[in-house]
This record gives C-alpha cells, sequence and structure tokens, in this order.
C-alpha cells in the first residue's frame, strides 16, 4: 500500500472513530502537495522568487453541535489531530448558544482535475523569467517611472473523506499574472494602467494560458499607450452621468457588492468582528428587488476554465450552478451545509432548499467557512461595446479599479478607477483622468440599463479574496460582460 491509500485509510478508522464517539459529522482534507511559487519583476529588477510546499491534514468534528478543528503538517499527526478536533468540539459544546447540523448528504465518490496543458511547475525557472523579462521590456520607455510584472502558479493534491461516505480527490491547478506601467500626470500625480491575465470561462489554466497572447501578454503595448493619453489628460469633472464599466472594473463591483453581501454565513451576522454584515437579510430571499430586469446573476461552480471551479466543496458538496439574482429578485445565496441548516432554523422555516457548494479553506490549516465559487453576471441583449457606447448620450467608460471603499453592511461603495473615456452623443471622445463613481448598491444596481452580449463578457480571475479570522486568502472567478448604469454620482466635488 502507498503513503496516500495508507492515510486514507487510516482518515477512514478515525472518521469511524468519530462517530462512534458521538460526533454528529467528522471529515478531513489531507493536502498530498500544496505548492505555490511567486515572480515580481520591479523595473526589470527580479523582487520577488517564492517557491513553497506545504503538506498536511485538517480536520474538522461536530460534536454536541459544536465544531473542533485541528491540523497537522505532514501525515504523522492524523490520530492526534482527530483527537483534538474532538477534544475542542467537546469543549465547544458547553459554550455554544445556537447548535450547528450538518444534516445528512448522500455519499458521493469523485474526482475533479483542473485543466492543464503545460504544468507551470515543470517549466523551469529560467524560462518563465524569460518570458516575464521580455514583456517587462515591452513595457520599458524612458516617461515610464515603474513597471510591475508578475506571475503567481499553485498546484494541489487534496484528498477528501467525511463520515457520509464521501471520498473525493481533487488536482487544483492555477495560474494568474498581472502586468502595470505607472508615470506621472502634469500635476506630478502618479497614474497607473494595469491588465490582469483573464480567462474566456473555457480552455486550459496551466502555463499555456499565461502564454496565450489574447488572454495577458498582446495587451502590453495597448496599456502602454493608454497611459501615455492618461498622463496628458484632464481630469473627469464632477456630475451624474452613465457610466459603461468595462469587465476589468465590472467583476470587482459585483465582487464586493453582490458576492459578499450574498455569503451567507455573512448574512447570519458570522463575519461582524472582521470583514462585517451584509444589508440582506433571510427575508430578503425570494423577494428582494436587488436591480433592474437586466440584472441575472449566477454561482456557477461548472466553468470549465476559472480559480472558482474546484468539482466539489470542502463539505463534499457537488459543485452547483444556479441563480442568485434573477430578473433582479434576489432568488439564493451563497452557503455551505451548516450555514443553509442555521439560516433554516434561526428562520423557523425552510428558507433555503440546500448547500450551494461554497464551503472553502484555503489551506490544510484553515476550517472552510461560505466564499464565492463564479459569482457571475450573465450576458444581456444590448450588444458589442460599440452598441452601448451608441446608445449613450452622456457618460463614461470605466476599467480597472485603483481604490475602493465599500459600506460594511455593502449598503454603500466609491471606487476609483485607472481611466476613463467620455462618451457623448454615442460617440467615444477623450480619455479622462482619476475617475471615481460612487452609489448604493440597490440604487445602483436598478440603475442598470445595458448589458452586453457574449462578445463583451470575460472571466476575470480574484487571487486575493480576504475574509475570515484568521485570514483566508481565496482564488475565485467573475465572468462579466460590459454593463451600463444611468444617472450615477462621478468625481469629486471641486474638481
Ligand atoms: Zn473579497
Amino acid at each position: 500500500m502507498d503513503a496516500i491509500s495508507a492515510a486514507r485509510s487510516q482518515i477512514r478508522r478515525n472518521i469511524d472513530r468519530m462517530v462512534s464517539e458521538g460526533a454528529e459529522y467528522s471529515d478531513a482534507r489531507f493536502f498530498t502537495e500544496d505548492w505555490s511559487e511567486n515572480l515580481v519583476l520591479y523595473d526589470g529588477n527580479l523582487e520577488a522568487n517564492d517557491t513553497g510546499l506545504e503538506t498536511g491534514v485538517g480536520v474538522r468534528v461536530l460534536w454536541g453541535g459544536a465544531w473542533g478543528f485541528a491540523a497537522s503538517s505532514g501525515s504523522s499527526g492524523i490520530d492526534a489531530s482527530f483527537d483534538l478536533a474532538l477534544r475542542n468540539a467537546r469543549t465547544a459544546a458547553g459554550l455554544v448558544k445556537v447548535k450547528l447540523r450538518m444534516g445528512s448528504a448522500s455519499p458521493v465518490n469523485g474526482t475533479y482535475t483542473s485543466p492543464v496543458e503545460v504544468d507551470p511547475f515543470g517549466v523551469g525557472l529560467g524560462d518563465k523569467l524569460d518570458f516575464l523579462v521580455s514583456l517587462d521590456s515591452r513595457l520599458r520607455d524612458d516617461w515610464i517611472l515603474r513597471r510591475i510584472v508578475s506571475a503567481a502558479f499553485t498546484r494541489r493534491h487534496v484528498l477528501f473523506l467525511n463520515s457520509d461516505g464521501t471520498e473525493i480527490e481533487k488536482r487544483l491547478a492555477d495560474t494568474f499574472a498581472e502586468m502595470t506601467v505607472m508615470a506621472l500626470d502634469s500635476d506630478g500625480q502618479m497614474q497607473r494602467r494595469s491588465m490582469s491575465l483573464f480567462s474566456t470561462g473555457r480552455g486550459s489554466r496551466g502555463w499555456e494560458m499565461l502564454t496565450c497572447p489574447d488572454l495577458f501578454g498582446g495587451h502590453a503595448e495597448r496599456i502602454k499607450s493608454e497611459l501615455s493619453s492618461l498622463i496628458g489628460a484632464e481630469p473627469l469633472e464632477y456630475g451624474r452621468r452613465s457610466v459603461i464599466l468595462l469587465p476589468g472594473q465590472t467583476f470587482l463591483q459585483v465582487h464586493e457588492t453582490i458576492g459578499h453581501p450574498l455569503e451567507l454565513d455573512r448574512i447570519l451576522g458570522y463575519e461582524l468582528s472582521f470583514a462585517g454584515g451584509s444589508f440582506v437579510t433571510l427575508d430578503s430571499i425570494g423577494s428582494l428587488r436587488y436591480g433592474s430586469e437586466k440584472l441575472n446573476v449566477s454561482s456557477f461552480g461548472g466553468i470549465e476554465n476559472s480559480p472558482g471551479t474546484f468539482g466539489y466543496d470542502d463539505d463534499g458538496t457537488p459543485e452547483k450552478d444556479y441563480m442568485l439574482i434573477d430578473s433582479g429578485i434576489l432568488v439564493n445565496v451563497l452557503s455551505s451545509r451548516a450555514m443553509v441548516n442555521e439560516a433554516n432554523d434561526r428562520a423557523g422555516r425552510k428558507v433555503l432548499a440546500d448547500s450551494g457548494g461554497a464551503a472553502r479553506a484555503t489551506a490544510f490549516y484553515r476550517a472552510p467557512i461560505d466564499r464565492m465559487t463564479n459569482v457571475n453576471i450573465l450576458p444581456g441583449t444590448d450588444g458589442s461595446l460599440e452598441d452601448i457606447v451608441a446608445s449613450t448620450a452622456d457618460g463614461i467608460i470605466v476599467d480597472n479599479p485603483t481604490s475602493w471603499s465599500i459600506g460594511s453592511n455593502r449598503e454603500h461603495f466609491h471606487f476609483g478607477c485607472e481611466i476613463a473615456w467620455e462618451v457623448k452623443d454615442g460617440r467615444r471622445t477623450r480619455i479622462l483622468r482619476n475617475p471615481t463613481y460612487q452609489g448604493h448598491t440597490l440604487e445602483f444596481y436598478n440603475s442598470l440599463d445595458a448589458v452586453g452580449d457574449e462578445s463583451t463578457w470575460r472571466l476575470m480571475q480574484v487571487d486575493n479574496c480576504g475574509k475570515g479570522e484568521p485570514n483566508q486568502v481565496m482564488q475565485l472567478g467573475h465572468g462579466v460582460p460590459v454593463v451600463r448604469f444611468g444617472n450615477v454620482i462621478t468625481g469629486e466635488r471641486g474638481q
């Protein structure tokens, strides 16, 4: 028997032991490998070259309605981790006011493998640096003050077993990259343009994705040329106008004001002391008008190529594809098994049918919490970006966030963006610098008046979503089209 099969048998024996000790539920995630690599070129110099490898097991035991969690590195601490998790749960059981329930689920036997053609961990460091240096040299110019080019890779092999009898094996891989150029404008303020590696939602997510010009490198000359216009541009004047968001900005708008407020643990108050709460209540689900009829938002765990696709979540729930907002009405939220049961218990009725498959932990030594998978705005019927511009009387097109400030319950927001293009009488005119816009979440989404078609849709990758205590940095995706909102407050008073 190899080491992995032996660990699997040992975990199964321990889960059975926990059940015989009276546990209502138990599971373990065994990371046989968790590789990460991060490369950063700063002004052409190698600023970061970090590679990490972690292995270990994380164990949960639900006993007396309370969680106990324990983890240990390697595979030698499996028995001890179960003992400690059980002890923690027994201690916690005397202290909890609300007893948690995982409920029952049918056993699942499954595997998931991220599609990869060329494993980035099989590409030599020299070849990786050659690629980044060559990209950096294309960004270089006398007038450009800062250049940052970065790439990050992960590769994980995870065994998951639980007391439902479920056994899952996952081989997960992610590739991220970003390039940024900066220069001083006429007021001495630093302006920037950036570009992140994105996906079409299809294809594979290995080294071949990073080196595909359409998805990343082919945009180097464009961001440089846009920065050149930006440093000589006028600032955006304060006023109400239409705002057209490109996917490079839409993804963060969706992330902060749809994704986070719809996390069920947040709705139930679990994140109040850290990330904040949500204006959404259990009573909102099924009736709240979140946006105009053009707003259709899905949680789509089955997108072929996204960091938010992983086959099965960390409760053992298979990926789910469902609507969160249907023609503007809030119909569901992002959830895990225990949170769905707690929501239904607290409401005294069945608010939610079952888990949304969104329990995720960032490492073996962290417990799963409710996270986003792929939270998407579905493509609409208002045509291409050009079609949307053509039907805009007075507005701006904005791309890429520079700053964001979000109400702690996600009820309002303020974003600064890298660049704006003015739109007058259906035509794109000049570039404007320092664009900002703000609004109240529900008022804003109710002013959604155009949604671009499939040609405008991009799967934007997020590699730095932070949540939980202790903090867990998570990777996910947002598939978003070009969208337009009417009568939005833009710019800053006095500018
Ligand atoms: Zn986030």
